[in-house]
């Protein structure tokens, strides 16, 4: 396993700069949230972790190793996005293998592995079935199952959970976090909503306009909130 640090990180697109020297360490086996209103920068600052955006200044280190001139592929990372991003004509079990077959594993390790990951997720049944036949819940758990199953050293989920209903959206937050202690792995979770930042984190790092206005532990947030920003964003109702 390993931890993230990102160190004086700068990005600009265009004339724009969008992301002013943040630094945050991210501990091994840490559950960071990053949180911050819509635009703040959280979607560009896990893009670049995972390598799918260059800095314009800083440094990424993954497991004490600086990444920046390293491909998304070589970086040992597994990123999670909101919209989950299935491939359609494929089953569940595809879906699952679909990178390790990219990376040309053997096929009896790709079974094993994607068994593996469908028994933590409990989509062993749903194996054979096409994402059109699943409901919102285990398409999300699919999408993780692919996460799971390359062994990553870090995790990145990008609002994973916005497009599942109220309730639902409850159920999986502890599916996560159980995923987390069960499997130990570094993971940054971006989201907007603070109960979600309160009710997950280890450590939440509040963002606004491409800073980080404070980065504790939810209850030291809570308690103490270094600036008017993160009292009323963490004091505020989602
Ligand atoms: P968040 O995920 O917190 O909603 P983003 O990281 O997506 O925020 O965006 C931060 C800012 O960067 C926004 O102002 C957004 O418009 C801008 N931005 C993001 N990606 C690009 C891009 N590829 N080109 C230009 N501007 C971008
Ligand atoms: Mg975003």
């Amino acid at each position: 396993m390993a931890g993230v640090s990102i160190r004086n990180v700068e990005k600009t697109f265009g004339e724009t700069q969008v992301i002013h020297g943040i630094n945050v360490e991210i501990a091994d086996g840490a559950f960071v949230v990053l949180v911050g209103p819509s635009g703040c920068g959280k979607s560009t600052l896990l893009r670049i972790i995972a390598g799918l955006e260059d800095v314009t200044g800083g440094q990424i280190l993954i497991g004490g190793t600086e990444v920046n001139d390293m491909a998304p592929k070589d970086r040992d990372i597994a990123m999670v996005f909101q919209n989950y991003g299935l491939y359609p004509h494929m089953t569940v079990a595809q879906n699952m293998g679909f990178a390790l077959k990219l990376a040309r594993a053997e096929t009896a390790d790709i079974a094993l592995r994607v068994g593996r990951a469908a028994e933590i997720l409990n989509l062993t049944p749903l194996l054979d079935r096409f994402p059109r036949q699943l409901s919102g819940g285990q398409r999300q758990r699919v999408a993780m199952g692919r996460a799971i199953v390359r062994n990553p050293q870090v995790f990145l989920f990008d609002e994973p959970l916005s497009n599942l209903d109220a309730k639902l959206r409850v159920q999986m937050r502890a599916e996560i976090k159980e995923l987390h202690q069960r499997l130990k792995v570094t993971t940054v979770y971006v989201t907007h909503d603070q109960i979600e930042a309160m009710t997950m984190a280890d450590m939440i790092v509040v963002m606004h306009d491409g800073v980080v206005k404070q980065a504790g532990a939810p209850l030291e947030l809570y308690d103490r909130p270094s600036n008017l920003f993160v009292a009323g964003f963490i004091g505020s109702p989602s």
